[in-house]
């Protein structure tokens, strides 16, 4: 594999992931792959994902511990409910690529990193050439981003400032809540990854509209603060959709509680009457 090409595909890794990602070729059984671990935990501290062409026509993407992981496998044990959630709708992501395996035996519902023991195999059928980078490359995008994600979500890199107010119930605070969420990496890549790159409410895709400039969709979380007397569980897969800038500055002009995706799309159709 190019150099450009691994500097390339980091990219891609730390933009879903959030955190710093070291990524490394390699080989197995004489087939060359590639290896990607934490840049500040590398291949012996944390956990080490890699990709492999394997039988004639897949790839095998692996997820295991190094040696000295124990620190890190404690950190996730511990981690909160809500990112055991997130980690879970992640690998759920990753796992619908192909077949998945967790071992020791345990299912996508309700897996949890108990020992440095914990290991995922996705085995990505139907891949015409594995030994191509091409193949790879897209293999890493769409098993090893989500497989990655759902570790750093359970071992809580970033927002360590957000975290801590969490707690203070107020409605301010579970502002900073719906902030964290919004501009979560992880979020963010699950968000897209079921609801696709385009407005919920306009139905602009930026990406069409201005090309290698057009990753600027975000991500907008349907209940805030609307519910603090009986709060639900957060579901990311339900609670977060995509917005283009406009229309999520938009949303955010009614506060504390934003417009409706319905409510926005009817101030919509008034206007364009109106024009009409
Ligand atoms: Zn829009
Ligand atoms: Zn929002």
């Amino acid at each position: 594999m190019t150099p450009e090409r691994t500097t390339a595909l980091k990219g891609v890794l730390e933009h879903g992931v959030g955190a710093a990602v070291i990524v490394q070729t390699g080989s197995s059984g004489g087939r060359s792959g590639l290896t990607a671990c934490f840049a500040d935990l590398g291949v012996n501290n944390g956990p080490v994902v890699s990709i492999f062409p394997t039988g004639l026509h897949r790839h095998r993407v692996t997820l295991g511990f190094g040696r000295f992981a124990r620190q890190c496998i404690d950190q996730m044990r511990h981690a909160p409910a809500e990112r055991m959630t997130v980690a879970r709708a992640l690998l759920r992501r990753a796992a619908a690529v192909g077949h998945c395996t967790i071992s020791p035996s345990q299912d996508l519902e309700t897996w949890a990193v108990t020992s440095s023991e914990f290991a995922v195999e996705i085995i990505v059928p139907n891949v015409r050439e594995p030994a191509a980078e091409e193949a790879i490359i897209q293999t890493a995008e769409m098993v090893m981003v989500p497989l990655m994600a759902t570790l750093a979500e359970l071992i809580g890199y970033d927002d360590a400032e957000t975290e801590a107010v969490e707690f203070d119930i107020e409605g301010r605070v579970t502002e900073v809540m719906v902030t964290r969420r919004e501009r979560s990496p992880r979020n963010r890549l699950l968000c897209l990854s079921i609801h696709g790159h385009q407005c919920v409410v306009c139905e602009v895709r930026p990406e069409i509209l201005y090309g290698e400039a057009g990753s600027i969709i975000e991500v907008h979380h349907l209940e805030p603060m609307s519910n603090l007397v009986t709060p639900r569980t957060y579901d990311p897969a339900t609670d977060l959709v995509p917005l283009c800038p406009n229309c999520h500055r938009a949303v955010h002009t009614r506060r504390p509680v934003p417009w409706t995706i319905e409510e926005l799309k009817e101030l919509r159709r008034i206007a364009d009457a109106r024009i009409l």
